[in-house]
């Protein structure tokens, strides 16, 4: 998919405030510093759409951009937890919840893990959130750039690994570096023929 245009359209909190037509979209969440603003400008092909930012506590809110006029792409705030909590879901900020929950037009969320750690409790649990949710999500793995080829193949590697334990099927998941520019055919690609999918189910 060629990125012809890339627009700002609306930051909110609450999902009800969100745009009413129905084009798909597609939401990126992880935890904050996985450098989710950085792979939405490469991914966009633009150097600040999303802002990137090194600093915590950055607003929390629900920003839609409109990419060719067809898709939404969600920057979704890094996730938060409250130990205090017992149920998996009400770790995660309330607004975070409603939207996954209430969002008609969502396709797909995209989890993004910063590709040196380990699968993180917090990433593991919200993937389980998902799932339970029925939601479909994908995996993007960030900062590929700083690991060499083979301790990739590793980390990805061990990283299914343990999704394996709790899923019957890995989700489909995309390797990046945005300071590389590597990943952004395989993301858009899979976006753009779920794209695809869904005009031909509406056509049927
Ligand atoms: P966010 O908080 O998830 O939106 O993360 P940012 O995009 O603001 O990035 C957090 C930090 O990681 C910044 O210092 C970025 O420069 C750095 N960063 C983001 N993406 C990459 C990448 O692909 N490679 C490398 N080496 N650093 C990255």
């Amino acid at each position: 998919m060629k990125i012809k245009s890339a627009e700002f359209i609306v930051s909110n909190s609450e999902v009800a405030k969100c745009p009413k037509n129905q084009l798909p979209e597609y939401a990126f969440i992880g935890r904050s510093n996985v450098g989710k603003s950085s792979l939405i400008n490469m991914l966009t092909d633009r150097k600040s759409l999303a802002k990137t930012s090194g600093r915590p506590g950055k607003t929390q809110l629900i920003n839609h951009f409109l990419i060719n006029k067809n898709w939404y792409l969600v920057d979704l705030p890094g996730y938060g937890y409250a130990r205090v909590s017992k149920s998996s879901k009400k770790k995660f900020q309330k607004f975070i919840t409603n939207y996954f929950e209430q969002r008609q037009q969502l396709v797909s969320a995209f989890v993004l893990v910063d590709i040196r750690h380990k699968p993180q409790p917090i990433d593991l649990e919200f993937m389980q959130y998902l799932g339970e949710s029925s939601i479909p999500f994908g995996v993007i793995f960030t900062k590929a750039d700083k690991l060499k080829p083979q301790a990739i193949e590793r980390h990805v590697k061990d990283y299914c690994d343990v999704l394996l334990k709790t899923w019957e099927e890995l989700p489909p998941y995309f390797i990046t570096s945005s300071s590389k520019s590597i990943g952004q055919e395989d993301v858009l690609g899979f976006i753009g023929n779920t794209n695809d999918e869904i005009e031909q189910l509406k056509s049927l």
